[in-house]
């Protein structure tokens, strides 16, 4: 009997790391369709678009960390399905037997309904394989527009306007990175690329794409105008691929549905990463993240859980980073709901954290520039100890003194 991870990204590499770290000695099998062995999302839409770094640099581990510890990596091969009474996975001619299936199939681009989506130069940014098609369209594109003011169009934006690109982008909401940041950060990541030449376009959608002999030229938007582009970029959210555990009959809602120790009903199956919708510690509701924290803690978590039998809830604080071509936005805490904003710092110098309060409690923190308030937020989001909107105020307030006050580190 052994452990089988369907999905061999980032969750997925993490949790049979993290399984034969805490002494798992059976099998384990990793399993992934895509061709390449596990890699690192974040420099898809950052380092790797600039072509300053390689795709071996991308990789996760080196191949020879699978093969030293026994983990038998599958990669371009799909699973079909599970079979729940027998504990068996279905690949295409074959069958699997586990013990234990974590479920770490991440998610995919959502599509964007609108006439002329399949002109060619039309283009998600989710895999290695969509980074090297955008990569080699760029270099010869003169005309970008994204569409989606979220993380990944805005790193998307801020790559493509440093490398000189005529630069457009639509965002159908009336903020930047709405459903993540403060308005205080949407309106300076406004200003932000505003100012680096990228032409933002709030409360703007799509109606349709324009196109000659199957190419794209250009973008209609919902405010009457018409954009050039031999490039469009889509960003406009994520789908998680939930399809295997809502056939396997297991609950699905935006995201296969799992406990606070990260199981689903049954209780051989997990489910980790952005596939995975879980009652957080830190909001009322169930949530699905997408970061690169939330599925290696997640991985790290369920892995234990299954190497040791160890039965804690899952309670890791949410963190999120955004590199948008050198403005590096790092988020403790998550903002849902949040009811006030107390500054720190001085926006236009560039460096600053806004505290996002809910109900008189401190939700998350961000901060642009500030990497020691970030690491200090953390600290204090984690520990529970209560800040309140007057205290966070005063003229004097400093959130290191103040964390580290906490952790009975000073006097
Ligand atoms: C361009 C880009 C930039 C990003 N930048 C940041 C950043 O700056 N900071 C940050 O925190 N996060 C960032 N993220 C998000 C982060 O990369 C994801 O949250 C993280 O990769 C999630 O890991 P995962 O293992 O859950 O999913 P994934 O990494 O998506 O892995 C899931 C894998 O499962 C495979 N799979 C699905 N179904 C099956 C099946 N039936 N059979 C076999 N295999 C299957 C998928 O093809 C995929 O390879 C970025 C993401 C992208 C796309």
């Amino acid at each position: 009997m052994s452990t089988v991870v369907v999905g061999a990204g980032q969750a997925g590499a993490q949790v049979a790391a993290t399984l034969r770290k805490d002494g798992y000695d059976k099998p384990i099998t990793l399993i992934g369709n895509e061709p390449e062995p596990p890699y690192h999302r974040p420099p898809l839409s950052k380092a790797f678009l600039l072509g300053s770094a390689g795709e071996t640099a991308l990789h996760l581990r080196d191949e020879s960390f699978y093969r030293d510890n026994a983990i038998e990596l599958r990669l371009g091969t799909w699973v079909t399905g599970i079979d729940r009474s027998a504990k068996e996975v279905r690949l295409v001619g074959a069958t699997l037997a586990y013990e234990h299936l974590v479920l770490a199939t991440g998610a995919r681009p959502r599509p964007l309904a609108v006439p002329g989506a399949d002109f060619d130069g039309v283009l998600p940014l989710r895999s290695l394989a969509d980074a090297r098609e955008l990569r080699e369209r760029m270099a010869s594109a003169r005309s970008v527009v994204i569409v989606g003011g979220g993380f990944i169009g805005l790193e998307f934006a801020a790559v493509a306007a440093a490398e000189g690109r005529e630069v457009t982008l639509l965002e159908v909401g009336e903020r930047l990175m709405g459903r993540s940041v403060t308005e205080q950060v949407s309106r300076y990541f406004a200003d932000a690329h505003v100012d680096r030449g990228v032409r933002v376009r709030l409360g703007t959608g799509v109606v349709e794409f324009l196109g000659r002999r199957g190419d794209v030229t250009g973008v209609r938007a919902t405010d009457g105008q018409t954009h050039a582009a031999d490039l469009v970029v889509t960003g406009v959210g994520v789908v998680p691929n939930s399809e295997l555990a809502d056939q396997a009959g297991l609950a699905v809602n935006n995201g296969i549905l799992v406990d606070t120790s990260l199981r689903t009903a049954d209780p051989r199956i997990h489910a980790i990463g952005d596939c995975a919708r879980f009652l957080s510690a830190h909001l009322t509701v169930p949530v699905r993240l997408e970061s690169v924290q939330n599925a290696v803690d997640q991985a790290g978590h369920a892995g234990r859980r299954i190497a040791t039998g160890e039965a804690r809830p899952y309670r890791e604080l949410p963190c999120f980073w955004s590199d948008q071509k050198g403005i590096k936005l790092q988020i403790a805490g998550l903002s849902t709901g949040y009811d006030h904003v107390q500054l720190l710092g001085d926006p236009a110098g560039g460096r600053f954290s806004t505290l996002a309060f809910r109900s008189g409690r401190l939700v998350a923190v961000e901060s642009v520039g500030r990497p020691a308030e970030h690491m200090a937020a953390r600290r204090l989001l984690s520990s529970g100890r209560e800040l309140t909107p007057v205290r966070a105020a005063a003229p004097d307030f400093d959130l290191k003194t103040f964390t580290a006050d906490t952790a009975g580190l000073t006097a």
